[in-house]
């Protein structure tokens, strides 16, 4: 007993490095408490923490939380956090894991719903909740997606919000937008990484004192400590025969016209290679159709992929010319010349993640995968994410070719990944003589997605007019 009891403290004696009191410690409460600290890392998140047997269960939520029910958010599950790490709001050193600023953006209480424990129903990958907080309120549940338990290095739940009178039916990241300072202090993200204005209020610890400039030391407690044991037991658990090393890729048929109907999205045509990005345990191999290992040609793309989680991605790799369009003629000089640093992995599906097998799933869910994959994976611009229009076939057609693309693929969108030539993927190109619609260039206030990457190329408004999204370096706004 006595001895469980000194590997209980010992577990808990977490070294405190923000700040060198050493007077403070974790309030007891007899309600369990939950802190959500907006991190601006790599990439911006929400890590959302809640306490459990003395320590914070913790998820890193890409996008933030929404507050609409259909809004599925990917929450990827971080290791567990000492409690005193609550009340910090600061900064991380650059090169140290989660380098840059956190937020303390909500905190409160929340209480598990249903009959099951919390630790029973987290095993078992179905953990509903509910918040009492500052900003969140109300139910809702973390979903374990499937077969990610063993399979890749992270495991990954999707954050979802129930029905109920504090959910809503459109905007749910309004939230996010509405409430951009601190609730421990007030202050803005800039204001945290200069390490001015008001210090955080405590809210977890008694006798805490968070300096307005507190730094976090990643490098010591219990978080690092977690990190080095997970990342020791990957090494010794993961097979890469797990991932194959090449999967045919699935090839277009051809036709004059694109697909009519609402069932097929359409990509712009990509004037490159294609080429399959395999990540296995940080090792990068990109194979050509043919499954000739072409790595070491694209030496800047392959490591700027050895950054992502184990994958098989399928995409194009493209030079872009001076106005950012695809350009063959360019990408064949880079390739003979070596200099392949501004060449662009343009990523349109995802056939493995992790151990999981995607290819089974519809085109339109693999599609939303990659996109979370990568806004987690890596910021990057040579990897982009392939964005595509839900209609109006012919008119992005026409549209491509004002832009001076070679032309659109279609896909229909419940289709699973098949290797070879199949009559769910389709081609069409430019035709001479045909007659050009008035595009309508929406540059200026065309929202910007949430993720700001620079991948997608436009975007259907489906009233009438098609309304481009050019982005920087990829299309230029003068074509
Ligand atoms: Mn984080």
């Amino acid at each position: 007993m006595a001895d469980n009891l000194s590997k209980y403290r010992a577990k808990r004696d977490f070294k405190k490095t923000s700040e060198p009191s050493g007077e403070a410690q974790v309030k007891p409460s007899n309600r369990r408490r939950f802190v959500i600290q907006k991190h601006d890392a790599t990439r911006l998140h929400y890590d959302l923490r809640l306490e459990l047997d003395g320590v914070f269960k913790s998820w890193a939520v890409t996008k933030g939380p929404s507050l609409d029910p259909n809004d599925k958010r990917l929450a990827v599950e971080v290791e567990d956090h000492p409690l005193d790490y609550g009340d910090f709001e600061g900064t991380i050193p650059k090169g140290q894991y989660g380098g840059g600023t956190v937020m303390l953006w909500d905190r409160g209480y929340w209480e598990p719903e249903g009959r099951k424990s919390p630790e029973e129903a987290l095993k078992k990958g179905d953990f509903k909740f509910t918040l009492q907080g500052k900003r969140l309120h109300g139910s809702l549940v973390l979903v374990r997606m499937r077969n990610d338990r063993d399979g890749g290095k992270r495991t990954n739940w999707l954050l979802i919000k129930h029905h109920d009178d504090y959910s809503v039916e459109e905007n749910g990241a309004k939230i996010l937008e509405e409430n951009a300072t601190s609730v421990a202090s007030g202050r803005s993200m800039e204001q945290i990484a200069e390490g001015k204005g008001r210090k955080p209020r405590p809210f977890m610890m008694a006798n805490a004192d968070v300096e307005a400039d507190a730094v976090w030391d990643s490098k010591h407690g219990l978080a690092a400590d977690e990190r080095k044991k997970r990342s020791r037991k990957d090494i010794a658990t993961f097979t890469a025969a797990d991932l194959p090393d090449l999967i045919a890729p699935q090839l277009c048929e051809t036709l004059a016209r694109p697909p009519a109907g609402d069932d097929w999205l359409h990509e712009i045509k990509f004037d490159g290679y294609r080429i399959q990005m395999r990540v296995a345990q940080g090792k990068v191999t990109l194979k050509t159709r043919k499954g000739l290992d072409w790595t070491a040609k694209y030496p800047e793309i392959a490591d700027a992929a050895s950054e992502l989680p184990d994958c098989i991605i399928d995409g194009e790799i493209c030079a872009l010319d001076d106005n950012g369009a695809p350009d063959f003629a360019a990408l064949q000089a880079a390739l003979s010349e070596g200099k392949t640093g501004n060449l662009v992995y343009f990523a349109f599906d995802l056939l493995f993640d992790g151990g999981e097998d995607l290819r089974s799933m519809r085109l339109v869910e693999r599609k939303k995968r990659l996109e979370d994959f990568l806004a987690a994976g890596s910021d990057d611009p040579r990897i982009r994410y392939v964005d595509h229009f839900e209609s109006g076939g012919d008119a992005v057609l026409r549209s491509a070719c004002k832009l001076s693309l070679e032309g659109i693929v279609s896909k229909q969108m419940d289709a699973p990944y098949q290797s070879g030539r199949t009559d769910t993927w389709a081609k069409s190109r430019w035709a001479e003589g045909s007659i050009f619609i008035k595009v309508e260039a929406a540059l200026a206030n065309h929202p910007k997605p949430a993720s700001s990457r620079q991948s997608g190329y436009c975007h259907w408004s489906g009233t009438g007019s098609l309304r481009l999204r050019v982005l920087p370096n990829v299309i230029s706004a003068s074509r």
